[in-house]
């Protein structure tokens, strides 16, 4: 594989990962890999043929012959499941939960994780989520990990789901990061942490500007071989 072609944004939610991917992978010509649309395709799915978010053998069935396509779009990768774009109803913040739930599932890991490897095996990708340094795509090139005050990634979903047009209270999306920080964090797969050799970012007082430009300066100062020894 070749993952010396590949770079991975990895941090919880709010920490401003998908601005900062997009811009980072546009600037390099980078293809951007949302691996976080792919676990809320899964949750969107699951819910809508009622199944348990818990039931394995379930969530394999679903996943057996899903039908799930990512695009690039003005602003948010599309998501195209089974032919119907569900870019939109995918990215609220009840959807955030659902994929929780799913992604703790071994069967879903295993199979999106196969996925990602295979959208990843050409190289010149970013990717973004939550174990892409850790688990998808260990040998990347260069690693990143984003992070920022709880209070402040409220605030920036909460702007996010108002452009998007949805109603967002600051206290409930606090609260609900939190926990999904949480469960996203505890779980004993593919936990939210940083790779051992991942740059950590505190974004909390950083503009998006002032983020691509540090990344891209590590980029470019850590050079082909992201600074590992050969
Ligand atoms: O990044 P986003 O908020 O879209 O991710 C939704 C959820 O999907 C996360 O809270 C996390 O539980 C799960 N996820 C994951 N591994 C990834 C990306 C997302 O477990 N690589």
């Amino acid at each position: 594989m070749a993952e010396n072609d590949i770079i991975t944004i990895d941090g919880p939610s709010g920490s401003g990962k998908s601005t900062i991917s997009r811009l980072v992978a546009a600037r390099l010509g980078y293809t951007f890999l949302d691996t976080g649309a792919m676990y809320r395709a899964v949750g969107y799915k699951a819910k809508k043929l009622g199944l348990s978010l818990e039931d394995g053998e379930a969530l394999a069935q679903l996943l057996a012959d899903i039908d799930l396509v990512l695009a690039p779009g003005d602003g948010d990768t599309r998501v195209i499941l089974d032919q119907e774009d569900i870019s939109l109803a995918i990215r609220t913040a009840e959807m955030g939960l659902v994929a929780s739930k799913v992604s703790a599932q071994p069967v879903v890991r295993r199979k999106l994780t196969e996925m990602q490897r295979r959208l990843g095996s050409r190289g010149g990708v970013v990717a973004e989520g939550r174990d892409t340094g850790t688990v998808v795509f260990p040998g990347a090139r260069h690693k990143f990990f984003l992070d920022a005050a709880p209070a402040e990634r409220a605030r920036r979903r909460c702007l996010q789901l108002r452009e998007k047009g949805q109603q967002a209270d600051e206290k409930e999306i606090l609260a609900q990061i939190i926990k999904r920080d949480k469960d996203d964090s505890d779980r004993t797969l593919a936990p939210l942490k940083a790779a051992a050799d991942a740059l950590i970012i505190d974004t909390s007082a950083l503009s998006i500007d002032d983020v691509v430009a540090l990344m891209l300066r590590h980029i470019a100062k850590t050079g082909e071989n992201g600074g590992k020894r050969s």
